[in-house]
Protein backbone atom coordinates (compact mmCIF):
# COMPACT_ATOMS: atom_id res chain seq x y z
CA UNK A 1 0.00 0.00 0.00
CA UNK A 2 1.52 3.47 -1.11
CA UNK A 3 1.68 5.96 1.73
CA UNK A 4 -1.33 7.57 -0.06
CA UNK A 5 -3.41 5.57 0.22
CA UNK A 6 -2.52 4.79 4.24
CA UNK A 7 -3.40 8.29 4.78
CA UNK A 8 -6.25 8.51 2.58
CA UNK A 9 -7.92 6.37 5.27
CA UNK A 10 -7.28 8.18 8.06
CA UNK A 11 -10.45 10.48 9.41
CA UNK A 12 -10.37 14.15 8.02
CA UNK A 13 -7.51 13.55 5.95
CA UNK A 14 -9.46 12.08 3.02
CA UNK A 15 -7.87 14.52 0.95
CA UNK A 16 -4.25 14.15 1.50
CA UNK A 17 -2.48 14.06 -1.68
CA UNK A 18 1.44 13.94 -1.25
CA UNK A 19 2.15 13.18 -5.19
CA UNK A 20 0.63 16.59 -5.44
CA UNK A 21 1.97 17.89 -2.57
CA UNK A 22 5.46 16.78 -3.96
CA UNK A 23 4.88 18.71 -7.24
CA UNK A 24 4.78 21.90 -5.56
CA UNK A 25 8.19 21.66 -4.31
CA UNK A 26 10.72 21.78 -7.50
CA UNK A 27 13.31 21.06 -4.96
CA UNK A 28 12.16 17.58 -5.02
CA UNK A 29 13.23 17.00 -8.42
CA UNK A 30 16.70 17.42 -7.95
CA UNK A 31 19.42 14.36 -8.41
CA UNK A 32 22.33 13.99 -5.38
CA UNK A 33 24.87 12.25 -7.35
CA UNK A 34 22.84 10.62 -10.12
CA UNK A 35 20.27 9.49 -7.35
CA UNK A 36 16.59 10.91 -6.93
CA UNK A 37 16.92 13.25 -3.78
CA UNK A 38 15.35 12.09 -0.85
CA UNK A 39 15.56 14.96 1.86
CA UNK A 40 15.21 14.04 5.25
CA UNK A 41 17.10 16.82 6.86
CA UNK A 42 13.79 18.76 7.44
CA UNK A 43 14.12 19.66 11.54
CA UNK A 44 17.34 21.96 10.08
CA UNK A 45 15.62 23.47 7.21
CA UNK A 46 12.56 22.73 5.02
CA UNK A 47 12.40 22.60 1.86
CA UNK A 48 9.91 25.55 -0.33
CA UNK A 49 6.64 25.60 -2.17
CA UNK A 50 6.40 27.43 -5.23
CA UNK A 51 4.56 29.69 -4.00
CA UNK A 52 6.49 30.65 -1.50
CA UNK A 53 9.57 31.24 -4.43
CA UNK A 54 7.40 32.73 -6.67
CA UNK A 55 6.04 35.34 -3.91
CA UNK A 56 9.23 36.42 -2.88
CA UNK A 57 10.56 36.62 -6.74
CA UNK A 58 7.22 38.69 -7.13
CA UNK A 59 8.68 41.34 -4.08
CA UNK A 60 11.79 41.69 -5.85
CA UNK A 61 10.62 41.98 -9.30
CA UNK A 62 7.28 44.02 -9.18
CA UNK A 63 6.78 45.66 -5.07
CA UNK A 64 10.79 46.61 -4.32
CA UNK A 65 10.75 49.16 -2.19
CA UNK A 66 11.23 49.94 1.72
CA UNK A 67 8.48 50.01 4.33
CA UNK A 68 6.57 52.45 6.26
CA UNK A 69 8.67 55.41 5.48
CA UNK A 70 7.36 56.27 1.71
CA UNK A 71 4.31 57.92 0.12
CA UNK A 72 4.66 56.73 -3.07
CA UNK A 73 2.87 53.71 -4.57
CA UNK A 74 5.97 51.17 -4.47
CA UNK A 75 6.47 52.01 -0.68
CA UNK A 76 2.95 51.62 -0.15
CA UNK A 77 2.11 48.10 -2.08
CA UNK A 78 5.19 46.73 0.17
CA UNK A 79 4.35 47.79 3.51
CA UNK A 80 0.64 46.71 3.02
CA UNK A 81 2.23 43.42 1.76
CA UNK A 82 4.59 43.22 4.86
CA UNK A 83 2.17 44.06 7.41
CA UNK A 84 -0.81 41.67 6.12
CA UNK A 85 2.13 39.31 6.64
CA UNK A 86 2.07 40.08 10.41
CA UNK A 87 -1.70 39.64 10.28
CA UNK A 88 -1.01 36.30 8.69
CA UNK A 89 1.43 35.08 11.61
CA UNK A 90 -0.81 36.67 14.23
CA UNK A 91 -3.99 34.56 13.00
CA UNK A 92 -1.94 31.73 12.58
CA UNK A 93 -0.95 31.67 16.51
CA UNK A 94 -4.27 33.01 17.71
CA UNK A 95 -2.12 36.12 18.72
CA UNK A 96 -5.18 39.05 20.94
CA UNK A 97 -3.13 41.86 18.42
CA UNK A 98 -0.80 42.25 15.47
CA UNK A 99 1.18 44.44 17.51
CA UNK A 100 2.39 41.76 19.57
CA UNK A 101 3.93 40.20 16.56
CA UNK A 102 7.61 40.78 16.13
CA UNK A 103 9.40 40.24 13.05
CA UNK A 104 13.18 38.88 13.62
CA UNK A 105 15.99 37.22 11.83
CA UNK A 106 14.63 33.88 13.44
CA UNK A 107 14.26 31.92 16.53
CA UNK A 108 18.22 32.72 17.82
CA UNK A 109 17.61 36.37 17.60
CA UNK A 110 13.77 36.67 19.04
CA UNK A 111 15.58 35.07 22.05
CA UNK A 112 18.22 37.20 22.24
CA UNK A 113 16.00 40.01 21.83
CA UNK A 114 14.16 38.37 25.18
CA UNK A 115 17.57 37.86 26.90
CA UNK A 116 19.09 41.27 25.93
CA UNK A 117 15.74 43.43 27.01
CA UNK A 118 13.56 41.48 29.43
CA UNK A 119 16.36 39.79 31.34
CA UNK A 120 18.53 42.91 31.21
CA UNK A 121 15.99 44.96 32.96
CA UNK A 122 14.41 42.73 34.94
CA UNK A 123 16.91 40.19 36.49
CA UNK A 124 19.44 41.13 39.39
CA UNK A 125 21.84 39.45 41.40
CA UNK A 126 20.98 35.93 42.79
CA UNK A 127 18.01 35.57 40.55
CA UNK A 128 17.16 32.17 38.75
CA UNK A 129 16.54 31.39 34.91
CA UNK A 130 15.11 27.57 34.17
CA UNK A 131 15.33 25.91 31.49
CA UNK A 132 15.98 22.22 29.74
CA UNK A 133 18.84 19.62 29.50
CA UNK A 134 17.11 19.15 26.02
CA UNK A 135 17.65 22.95 24.37
CA UNK A 136 19.08 24.11 21.47
CA UNK A 137 22.01 25.97 22.43
CA UNK A 138 20.21 29.45 20.86
CA UNK A 139 18.48 28.55 23.66
CA UNK A 140 21.01 28.11 26.26
CA UNK A 141 23.96 30.73 25.38
CA UNK A 142 21.69 33.92 25.45
CA UNK A 143 20.27 33.06 28.75
CA UNK A 144 24.22 32.03 30.35
CA UNK A 145 25.25 35.25 28.63
CA UNK A 146 23.13 37.30 30.74
CA UNK A 147 22.91 35.41 33.89
CA UNK A 148 26.63 35.77 33.73
CA UNK A 149 25.91 39.18 33.29
CA UNK A 150 23.60 39.68 36.01
CA UNK A 151 24.93 37.25 38.59
CA UNK A 152 21.86 34.91 38.21
CA UNK A 153 21.89 31.31 38.33
CA UNK A 154 20.76 29.20 35.55
CA UNK A 155 18.83 26.01 36.33
CA UNK A 156 18.29 22.94 34.12
CA UNK A 157 15.73 20.17 34.48
CA UNK A 158 16.98 16.96 33.47
CA UNK A 159 15.93 14.54 31.32
CA UNK A 160 14.57 10.97 31.73
CA UNK A 161 16.68 8.21 29.54
CA UNK A 162 13.15 8.13 26.86
CA UNK A 163 14.19 12.32 26.22
CA UNK A 164 11.06 13.80 28.38
CA UNK A 165 11.48 16.28 31.15
CA UNK A 166 11.70 14.75 34.67
CA UNK A 167 8.04 17.06 35.77
CA UNK A 168 8.87 16.22 39.89
CA UNK A 169 12.38 17.44 39.18
CA UNK A 170 11.16 21.14 37.22
CA UNK A 171 8.81 21.55 40.59
CA UNK A 172 11.33 21.37 42.50
CA UNK A 173 13.64 23.72 40.56
CA UNK A 174 11.58 25.89 41.06
CA UNK A 175 11.69 28.72 43.97
CA UNK A 176 11.06 32.60 44.85
CA UNK A 177 14.00 33.27 43.30
CA UNK A 178 12.85 32.01 39.54
CA UNK A 179 12.39 34.92 37.53
CA UNK A 180 12.02 32.96 34.12
CA UNK A 181 11.51 29.92 32.31
CA UNK A 182 12.59 29.13 28.68
CA UNK A 183 11.68 25.77 27.30
CA UNK A 184 11.37 23.92 23.91
CA UNK A 185 8.18 22.84 22.84
CA UNK A 186 9.62 20.15 20.67
CA UNK A 187 13.34 18.98 21.03
CA UNK A 188 15.10 19.20 17.49
CA UNK A 189 17.32 16.35 18.36
CA UNK A 190 15.25 14.23 20.07
CA UNK A 191 11.50 14.85 18.55
CA UNK A 192 10.13 14.75 22.12
CA UNK A 193 6.75 17.25 22.84
CA UNK A 194 6.96 18.22 25.98
CA UNK A 195 3.99 19.22 28.14
CA UNK A 196 4.47 22.83 28.14
CA UNK A 197 0.84 23.88 29.37
CA UNK A 198 1.63 21.66 32.60
CA UNK A 199 5.08 23.99 32.94
CA UNK A 200 3.31 26.95 31.45
CA UNK A 201 0.10 26.46 34.31
CA UNK A 202 2.54 25.54 37.33
CA UNK A 203 4.97 28.37 36.40
CA UNK A 204 2.11 31.00 36.39
CA UNK A 205 0.87 29.41 39.81
CA UNK A 206 4.65 31.04 40.73
CA UNK A 207 4.33 34.40 38.70
CA UNK A 208 6.94 32.97 36.98
CA UNK A 209 6.61 34.46 32.77
CA UNK A 210 7.43 31.47 30.14
CA UNK A 211 9.39 31.43 26.97
CA UNK A 212 8.83 28.77 24.31
CA UNK A 213 10.83 27.69 22.13
CA UNK A 214 8.40 26.69 18.87
CA UNK A 215 10.87 26.51 16.37
CA UNK A 216 10.42 22.69 15.84
CA UNK A 217 6.25 22.69 16.67
CA UNK A 218 4.64 25.65 14.55
CA UNK A 219 4.88 23.67 11.55
CA UNK A 220 4.20 20.25 13.36
CA UNK A 221 0.97 21.11 15.50
CA UNK A 222 -1.41 24.16 15.94
CA UNK A 223 -0.74 26.43 18.18
CA UNK A 224 -2.88 28.66 19.87
CA UNK A 225 -0.92 31.29 22.14
CA UNK A 226 -4.17 32.88 24.08
CA UNK A 227 -4.93 28.91 25.00
CA UNK A 228 -1.46 28.16 25.57
CA UNK A 229 -1.34 31.52 27.63
CA UNK A 230 2.58 31.49 26.96
CA UNK A 231 4.03 34.79 27.71
CA UNK A 232 6.84 34.64 24.90
CA UNK A 233 6.54 31.99 21.72
CA UNK A 234 9.47 32.20 18.79
CA UNK A 235 9.79 30.48 15.86
CA UNK A 236 11.87 30.61 12.50
CA UNK A 237 10.71 31.31 9.00
CA UNK A 238 12.70 28.70 7.15
CA UNK A 239 11.87 25.39 9.05
CA UNK A 240 8.04 26.21 8.48
CA UNK A 241 8.42 26.01 4.43
CA UNK A 242 9.37 29.59 4.65
CA UNK A 243 12.61 31.81 3.51
CA UNK A 244 15.51 32.12 5.68
CA UNK A 245 16.62 35.23 7.85
CA UNK A 246 12.78 36.11 9.26
CA UNK A 247 11.65 34.75 12.01
CA UNK A 248 9.14 35.92 14.78
CA UNK A 249 8.96 36.84 18.47
CA UNK A 250 5.14 36.65 19.94
CA UNK A 251 4.55 38.73 23.46
CA UNK A 252 2.09 39.69 25.56
CA UNK A 253 1.20 43.00 25.07
CA UNK A 254 1.98 43.96 28.74
CA UNK A 255 5.55 42.51 28.53
CA UNK A 256 6.41 44.12 25.25
CA UNK A 257 5.56 46.99 26.12
CA UNK A 258 7.43 47.30 29.31
CA UNK A 259 10.43 46.07 27.71
CA UNK A 260 13.24 48.52 26.63
CA UNK A 261 14.54 48.25 23.14
CA UNK A 262 16.53 45.38 21.65
CA UNK A 263 18.57 47.29 18.75
CA UNK A 264 18.16 51.34 18.30
CA UNK A 265 18.48 52.42 14.59
CA UNK A 266 15.74 53.52 11.91
CA UNK A 267 11.86 52.72 12.09
CA UNK A 268 12.02 52.34 16.29
CA UNK A 269 12.02 55.61 16.93
CA UNK A 270 9.06 58.48 17.29
CA UNK A 271 11.15 61.22 17.60
CA UNK A 272 15.20 62.09 18.01
CA UNK A 273 17.35 64.96 19.16
CA UNK A 274 20.58 64.76 20.43
CA UNK A 275 19.84 64.76 23.84
CA UNK A 276 16.97 62.25 23.72
CA UNK A 277 15.26 59.77 21.64
CA UNK A 278 11.46 58.28 22.12
CA UNK A 279 10.35 54.99 21.23
CA UNK A 280 7.73 53.71 18.13
CA UNK A 281 4.94 52.04 19.17
CA UNK A 282 4.55 48.09 19.40
CA UNK A 283 5.41 46.52 17.09
CA UNK A 284 7.84 48.60 15.16
CA UNK A 285 9.98 49.84 19.02
CA UNK A 286 11.29 46.47 18.31
CA UNK A 287 11.93 46.19 14.53
CA UNK A 288 15.22 48.68 14.23
CA UNK A 289 16.64 49.23 10.59
CA UNK A 290 14.92 47.82 7.33
CA UNK A 291 13.88 44.38 7.81
CA UNK A 292 13.45 41.02 5.38
CA UNK A 293 10.62 42.28 4.26
CA UNK A 294 10.78 39.62 1.52
CA UNK A 295 11.11 36.83 4.18
CA UNK A 296 7.94 38.75 5.94
CA UNK A 297 5.75 38.31 2.86
CA UNK A 298 6.98 34.45 2.10
CA UNK A 299 6.42 33.68 5.34
CA UNK A 300 3.12 34.81 5.13
CA UNK A 301 3.12 32.69 1.74
CA UNK A 302 4.15 29.71 3.67
CA UNK A 303 1.16 29.94 6.27
CA UNK A 304 -1.11 30.19 3.59
CA UNK A 305 0.50 27.02 2.27
CA UNK A 306 0.43 25.23 5.00
CA UNK A 307 -3.13 26.44 6.52
CA UNK A 308 -4.41 25.02 2.91
CA UNK A 309 -2.81 21.34 3.33
CA UNK A 310 -3.97 21.97 6.99
CA UNK A 311 -1.70 21.36 9.78
CA UNK A 312 -4.09 18.48 11.18
CA UNK A 313 -3.31 16.49 7.98
CA UNK A 314 0.17 17.41 8.13
CA UNK A 315 0.32 16.33 11.45
CA UNK A 316 -1.13 13.26 10.78
CA UNK A 317 1.29 12.18 7.45
CA UNK A 318 3.95 13.25 9.76
CA UNK A 319 2.74 10.80 12.60
CA UNK A 320 1.70 7.81 9.77
CA UNK A 321 5.87 8.40 8.67
CA UNK A 322 7.15 8.63 12.32
CA UNK A 323 5.45 5.41 12.79
CA UNK A 324 6.41 3.43 9.89
CA UNK A 325 9.83 4.87 10.02
CA UNK A 326 10.49 3.44 14.12
CA UNK A 327 9.24 0.35 13.41
CA UNK A 328 11.19 -0.18 9.68
CA UNK A 329 14.22 0.44 11.47
CA UNK A 330 13.36 -1.37 14.60
CA UNK A 331 15.36 -5.10 13.88
CA UNK A 332 18.44 -3.12 12.28
CA UNK A 333 20.71 -4.58 14.28
CA UNK A 334 23.01 -2.32 16.44
CA UNK A 335 20.92 0.36 16.12
CA UNK A 336 19.50 2.51 18.92
CA UNK A 337 16.96 5.28 18.65
CA UNK A 338 17.51 8.16 20.77
CA UNK A 339 14.75 9.86 22.03
CA UNK A 340 11.69 7.55 22.36
CA UNK A 341 9.23 9.76 24.54
CA UNK A 342 6.16 8.99 24.39
CA UNK A 343 4.63 12.45 22.84
CA UNK A 344 7.01 12.91 19.83
CA UNK A 345 6.89 14.31 16.25
CA UNK A 346 8.83 13.28 12.99
CA UNK A 347 12.25 13.19 14.22
CA UNK A 348 14.40 9.99 14.22
CA UNK A 349 17.34 10.25 15.67
CA UNK A 350 19.98 6.89 15.89
CA UNK A 351 22.71 5.44 16.20
CA UNK A 352 24.25 2.42 15.02
CA UNK A 353 27.32 0.22 16.59
CA UNK A 354 30.48 0.75 15.48
CA UNK A 355 29.99 3.54 12.73
CA UNK A 356 30.52 6.71 13.18
CA UNK A 357 27.70 8.90 12.13
CA UNK A 358 29.20 11.33 10.13
CA UNK A 359 29.91 7.57 7.63
CA UNK A 360 26.49 7.12 7.77
CA UNK A 361 25.50 10.62 6.66
CA UNK A 362 28.14 10.48 3.96
CA UNK A 363 26.78 7.04 2.72
CA UNK A 364 23.60 7.80 2.44
CA UNK A 365 24.50 11.09 0.83
CA UNK A 366 26.03 8.86 -2.17
CA UNK A 367 22.29 7.02 -1.80
CA UNK A 368 20.59 10.69 -2.46
CA UNK A 369 19.31 10.47 0.83
CA UNK A 370 19.90 13.68 3.18
CA UNK A 371 20.13 13.52 6.75
CA UNK A 372 22.03 15.42 9.24
CA UNK A 373 24.42 13.92 11.61
CA UNK A 374 26.32 15.71 14.46
CA UNK A 375 25.25 17.05 17.65
CA UNK A 376 22.57 18.96 16.67
CA UNK A 377 23.10 22.37 18.56
CA UNK A 378 22.60 20.25 21.24
CA UNK A 379 25.72 19.19 23.19
CA UNK A 380 24.04 18.29 26.83
CA UNK A 381 21.82 16.17 25.03
CA UNK A 382 24.76 14.26 23.40
CA UNK A 383 26.15 14.45 27.28
CA UNK A 384 22.68 12.90 28.40
CA UNK A 385 23.51 9.97 26.63
CA UNK A 386 26.87 9.76 26.27
CA UNK A 387 27.75 9.43 22.79
CA UNK A 388 29.27 12.43 20.66
CA UNK A 389 26.49 12.45 18.03
CA UNK A 390 23.70 10.52 15.96
CA UNK A 391 22.36 10.55 12.97
CA UNK A 392 18.62 11.99 12.70
CA UNK A 393 16.12 11.45 9.41
CA UNK A 394 13.61 14.52 10.07
CA UNK A 395 10.13 13.91 8.01
CA UNK A 396 8.07 16.98 6.65
CA UNK A 397 4.63 16.86 4.89
CA UNK A 398 5.76 16.26 1.37
CA UNK A 399 8.04 12.77 2.30
CA UNK A 400 7.04 9.29 1.67
CA UNK A 401 7.18 5.78 3.04
CA UNK A 402 9.40 4.77 -0.27
CA UNK A 403 12.01 7.53 0.91
CA UNK A 404 11.75 5.97 4.17
CA UNK A 405 12.19 2.18 2.53
CA UNK A 406 15.48 3.92 0.69
CA UNK A 407 17.26 4.77 4.10
CA UNK A 408 16.36 1.89 5.28
CA UNK A 409 18.09 0.09 3.06
CA UNK A 410 21.05 1.88 3.11
CA UNK A 411 21.49 1.74 6.40
CA UNK A 412 21.05 -2.17 5.99
CA UNK A 413 24.08 -1.85 3.45
CA UNK A 414 26.25 0.16 5.75
CA UNK A 415 25.36 -2.46 7.86
CA UNK A 416 27.26 -5.20 5.54
CA UNK A 417 29.92 -2.70 4.58
CA UNK A 418 31.25 -1.43 7.95
CA UNK A 419 30.81 -4.63 8.92
N1 LIG B 1 15.56 26.02 18.61
C1 LIG B 1 15.34 24.85 18.04
C2 LIG B 1 14.55 23.81 18.77
C3 LIG B 1 15.84 24.59 16.77
O1 LIG B 1 15.62 23.41 16.19
C4 LIG B 1 16.57 25.59 16.10
C5 LIG B 1 17.16 25.34 14.72
N2 LIG B 1 17.80 24.12 14.58
C6 LIG B 1 16.76 26.81 16.74
C7 LIG B 1 16.25 26.99 18.00
C8 LIG B 1 17.51 27.93 16.08
O2 LIG B 1 16.80 28.38 14.98
P1 LIG B 1 17.45 29.43 13.95
O3 LIG B 1 18.79 28.91 13.58
O4 LIG B 1 16.49 29.45 12.81
O5 LIG B 1 17.53 30.73 14.68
Amino acid sequence: MSSKEIISVIPNSTLYDVEKIRNDFPILQTKVHGKQLIYLDNAATSQKPISVIKKTQEYYSSMNSNIHRGVHALSQVSTEAYESARIKVKSFINALGKNEIIFTRGTTESINLVTQSYGRANFQEGDEVIISQMEHHSNIVPWQMICEEKGAKLKVIPINDEGEIIFEEFEKLITHKTKFISVVYVSNSLGTVNPVKNIIDLAHQNNIPVLLDAAQAVHHTPIDVQELDCDFLVFSGHKMYGPTGIGILYGKINLLESMPPFQGGGDMIETVTFERTTYNELPYKFEAGTPNIAGAIGLGEAIDYISQVGLENIALHEKYLLDYATEAVADIPGLKIIGTAKEKVSVLSFVLDDVHPHDIGTFLDFEGVAIRTGHHCTQPVMDRYNIPATSRASFAMYNTKEEINTLVNGLRKIIEVFG
